[in-house]
């Protein structure tokens, strides 16, 4: 029988309740349980895919094209999950369902309310996702507790409890201890208020993970024990993390969470095998050299905004013992000006994805001192773009070239409008989404980083390479390193002359791994550290400036 596991917030937003979550569930499975991970969004948007990323940071992609919260990159970099359209669900999704279902006139004649409907719509949410041999569902409520949007859902949790049965659900709340300098003291007071509003609710935390800046002594555990009526082996102190977000899992493995759900549940346990994590851990934390990669962005200020992309850097940084190191670049900065002036001695660049022309010319100028001054490049989606539009205006001399999304009646449109967009007018959920194959050239580069000449690669794009500039793009030297399988759309490039350079239509970042990095990842980073040949290892020096 499937067990779940709740995942709630209290005092604050940004606690990390994500990562906590997907923590979890990589624990669970090195005891060789199959998880399965969820998160609701108490937002009325449908899902993230039409929200800024200022707002809301990067929209995941899931491999069936669900355009989903960033946590879920999260769950699948922890656990071997795959995500789907069923993980991720925001009060505008389930309201969508009940009202169309209500509009068919499924609900016979009665008042459609938030409870029963709403919630028990929630509900089968969470059934969804338990499907097939899940042992353990874990399900995270996004928001704070208290806040009036995440009510139905609070209320959804406590009803599946009573259906399940409490043996079969463990709530875990996630709270912070402030700590008070004046007074130099840790309180749990805060802690003690969002335990109570979820008691109002009707939910009773089994688990409290703390989050703190702080030590926390054992004198405040008891407190907080006695006072939120937790054992006090379930009150878990979740200090920041000195290194790297992936410390977590040992974090709560060192203070027994994962024996505590599995005695919870009743679930048969042995040690767990994390010893592929801790040797990934080994090597993050013990690089023996170092580079600097610049990251060209239009939503540079925020780490969220491409929160995947510099995660898949740290793993290329891990495979090859090195530590990465990023310069976050606002491409408007490159419009004007020398570009050397912010991207000199970088040892590779890369340009994410993004949307609009707020940044596409210096994007376009990264590109261009990239392949001249052949420094390593990774370009993604719109990254793939401004190469294109940079070789075809400075190696092909097509003057104005662009892409039609910006600049409507170019001359020469090199990247335009995918056929299958023609017509579409809804904004949300209607790009070329999730994974498509992609078949790779022999001997590319791209085929040698693969090892292999058929992929499965996560897309979120409306726009393409425009194949009436094929012909003369490869005359000029531009490789085709990958199509679609019928080949008609051009899904990588690379240049020949190059040490590393290669763009894609795709999203390599959505599945590399810290156990596994995506091998763009790591031959950017191997590409950037030959270019960095001599440089001192990280090791020898006195210090690693931060
Ligand atoms: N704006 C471009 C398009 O829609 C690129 C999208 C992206 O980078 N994800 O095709």
């Amino acid at each position: 029988m499937t067990k779940y596991i709740f995942v709630t917030g209290g005092v604050v937003s940004s606690l990390g309740k994500g990562l906590t979550a997907a923590a979890i569930g990589g624990l669970l499975e090195s005891h060789g349980l199959k998880v399965a991970l969820q998160k609701f969004d108490p937002y009325i948007n449908i899902d993230p895919g039409t929200m800024s990323p200022y707002q809301h940071g990067e929209v995941y992609v899931t491999d069936d094209g669900a355009e989903t919260d960033l946590d879920l990159g999260h769950y699948e970099r922890f656990t071997t999950a795959h995500l789907n359209q069923h993980s991720n669900y925001t009060t505008g999704k389930i309201y969508d369902t009940v009202i169309k279902r209500e509009r068919r006139g499924d609900y016979l004649g009665q008042t459609v309310q938030v409870i029963p409907h709403i919630t028990d719509e929630i509900k089968s949410c969470i059934s969804r996702v338990a499907s097939g041999d899940v042992d353990v569902v874990i399900s995270e409520i996004g928001g704070t507790v208290g806040d009036i949007e995440s009510l139905p859902f609070l209320e959804a949790l406590r009803q599946f409890a009573h259906d399940q049965g409490r043996d079969n659900v463990l709530f875990i709340h996630l709270t912070l201890l402030p700590y008070i300098r004046a007074a130099g003291e840790i309180k749990t007071k805060p802690t003690q208020h969002s335990v109570g509003k979820l008691r109002e609710i009707g939910i009773i935390p089994d688990v409290l993970v703390c989050r703190t800046e702080h030590d926390v002594d054992d004198e405040v555990r008891d407190k907080i024990a006695l006072f939120c009526n937790v054992q006090k082996s379930a009150v878990l102190i979740e200090k920041d993390v000195e290194y790297s977000i992936y410390e977590v899992p040992l974090v709560l493995r060192s203070q027994g969470l994962d024996d505590l759900i599995l005695k919870h549940f009743g679930l048969k346990h042995g040690s767990g095998n994390i010893d592929p994590w801790l040797e990934m851990l080994e090597r993050l934390r013990n690089p023996t050299c170092e580079v600097e990669i610049a990251v060209v962005g239009k939503y540079i200020e925020l780490t969220d905004s491409y929160k995947s992309i510099y995660e898949s850097l740290t793993h290329g940084g891990i495979e090859n013992r090195c530590r990465v190191r990023v310069r976050r670049i606002q491409a408007e900065d490159l419009t004007t000006g020398d570009a050397a002036q912010h991207l000199s001695g970088v040892d590779g660049i890369l340009v994410p994805g993004g949307f609009g022309d707020r940044g596409l010319e210096g994007k376009i100028r990264a590109v261009q001192y990239a392949r001249e001054n052949s420094i390593p490049y990774l370009g993604i989606c719109y990254g793939m773009h401004a190469a294109v539009i940079e070789f075809a205006r400075n190696v092909l001399g097509l003057e104005g070239a662009s892409s039609t999304e910006v600049a409507k009646d170019t001359k020469y449109p090199v990247i335009s409008l995918l056929d299958e967009q023609r017509g579409v007018e809804d904004k949300g959920g209607t790009m070329r989404l999730g994974a498509w194959p992609c078949d790779v050239m022999p001997g590319t580069m791209v085929a040698k980083a693969y090892g292999s000449e058929h992929v499965s690669e996560r897309h979120r794009h409306r726009f393409e390479y425009n194949n009436e500039f094929r012909e003369a793009m490869v005359a000029g030297g531009l490789v085709i390193s990958g199509t679609s399988p019928d080949g008609k759309l051009v899904e990588i490039i690379e240049l020949a002359d190059h040490p590393f350079f290669v763009a894609c239509q795709f999203h390599p970042e959505f599945q590399s791994r810290p156990v596994e990095a995506h091998p763009f990842f790591r031959e950017l980073v191997a590409a950037a550290l030959t270019k960095r040949a001599g440089a001192v290892p990280a090791l020898e020096r006195e210090e690693v400036p931060e």
